[in-house]
């Protein structure tokens, strides 16, 4: 852990557009993290990370094992033998496919998941799941996509295995609403009921709960990100004629409401409808974030570049909740998804793309923010330093967009200042 430097106070220096760009030493996790809530949410899908020990033991830890219920991931393990030969290598993974798929017929949708291990072979998992899509399909899709961790952070996992669905959807000429990125269950479940409430017909979401169920793409699908980290997922989409919806990100009271317009524009939905239909869940949602407000109004958050979640947060935080924004960083900046979220930040807010882990670490320390957003490695020094943190990872795991989740998101950003607060009594 770096203390403050002899520049660290000095201003870093920005772009012509006022964005500091970094390029050093990453501390995030790779995309093999997204498995695990990518495996919860197709139920029929099998996650088969083709890899090293190293893969295991992330996935085992991170997501738990659990006993009594076959796991719908797995780490098929290059020994060293299979590094000797890619021969050998592409053997291996066809037995350990088909052990695989013998033992479990429920598996409808296997993904072959790249790892550094099988790019440093150069295994080739495209042609791989080719060879195996022919012997199994239709009763099992193979698929294939990279959550290695080189060059990449822990979100983009999901955006990689969403890009690799796109081309596979089939061709659908129907007028629909799709909503693109993985969401629990129960949030779907609410956005549904308010988009059926709104009057659109056929909204559909991408990916569905089921390999059998994922939904046409075609030139009059009108698509809604969830997460702001599809990027890829969302040029694949445009590629299959799908038009975006751009719109703030659903956090919060106003991001919901944003969201949901845009929808309900391009469905042609009357403005008193959508206010009689959004009024009272945005009213319970202002109130559940009034509660939090005290605590956070004032109080000055540094983002440190870890989720792609920063820049919507920010935005949330500083409008709905009177936070002060002392650095926004964020792996990556897909402006072209962001632009309503850039627009709404605070004017002259500091954002950041990509890291340089020490000298963000020395600007933490000579801003002494209230609060601290990073990944897990960075957070126990931080604190050690007295600095308050909250674990990026953990608002990618937590059921966060909407209205009715919009003071549960406030929550956690004010539980860790009131633990501090507690501790200091
Ligand atoms: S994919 Fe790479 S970064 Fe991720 S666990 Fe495996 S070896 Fe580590």
């Amino acid at each position: 852990m770096s203390g403050a430097g002899p520049n660290a106070c000095a201003a870093p220096p920005v772009g012509a557009d006022g964005i500091l760009r970094e390029r050093g030493q990453r501390e995030v996790f790779c995309g093999l993290t997204g498995i695990i809530w990518l495996h919860r949410k197709i139920q029929d899908a099998f996650f088969l990370v083709v890899g090293s020990r190293t893969c295991a033991h992330l996935l085992q830890s991170a997501a738990g094992v659990m006993v009594f219920a076959e796991p719908r991931f797995g780490t098929a393990i290059i020994e060293e033998k299979d590094l000797a030969g890619l021969a050998d290598a592409n053997e291996e993974l066809d037995r350990v496919v088909t052990r695989l798929l013998a033992r479990r017929p429920d598996i409808r949708m296997l993904f072959l998941v790249g790892s550094c291990p099988s790019e440093v072979i150069k295994l080739d998992l495209s042609r791989a799941a080719q060879r195996l899509n022919q012997r199994f399909a239709p009763n099992c899709h193979v698929l294939n996509y990279s959550g290695s961790g080189i060059e990449t952070t822990f979100t983009q996992g999901e955006d990689a295995c969403l890009a690799a669905l796109v081309p596979e959807l089939p061709f659908s000429d129907a007028r629909q609403l799709m909503v693109v990125g993985s969401l629990p269950d129960v949030v779907e479940d609410q956005f549904l009921r308010l988009f059926a409430d709104l009057g659109i017909e056929k909204v559909v979401s991408l990916p569905a709960r089921r390999a059998g169920a994922m939904p046409g793409v075609g030139p009059n699908t009108r698509y809604l990100l969830a997460q702001p980290f599809l990027a890829e997922t969302g040029t694949a989409l445009d590629k299959r004629g799908a038009v975006h919806l751009s719109a703030l990100f659903p956090f919060g009271a106003e991001g919901t409401t944003a969201w949901l317009h845009a929808a309900a524009q391009a469905f042609g939905v009357s403005e008193d409808r959508f206010e009689m239909v959004t009024a009272p869940p945005r009213e319970r949602a202002r109130k559940a974030l009034a509660a939090h407000r005290d605590k956070l109004a004032g109080k000055r958050i540094f983002f440190l570049p870890d989720s792609q979640l920063e820049v919507p947060l920010a935005r949330f935080l500083a409008g709905e909740l009177g936070m002060g924004l002392v650095e926004v960083g964020t792996p990556y900046l897909h402006k072209g998804h962001l632009i309503d979220e850039l627009a709404a930040l605070p004017p002259g807010t500091l954002i950041s793309e990509g890291q340089d882990v020490e000298k963000q670490l020395d600007r933490v320390q000579a801003s002494r923010p209230d609060l601290t957003v990073c990944g897990l490695g960075l957070a126990n020094p931080l604190e050690k330093t007295g600095l308050s943190t909250k674990w990026a990872i953990e608002l990618v795991f937590s059921p966060i967009h909407g209205y009715e989740q919009a003071g549960d998101l406030a929550e956690l950003f004010a539980r860790p200042l009131n633990r501090r607060d507690l501790l200091r009594v």
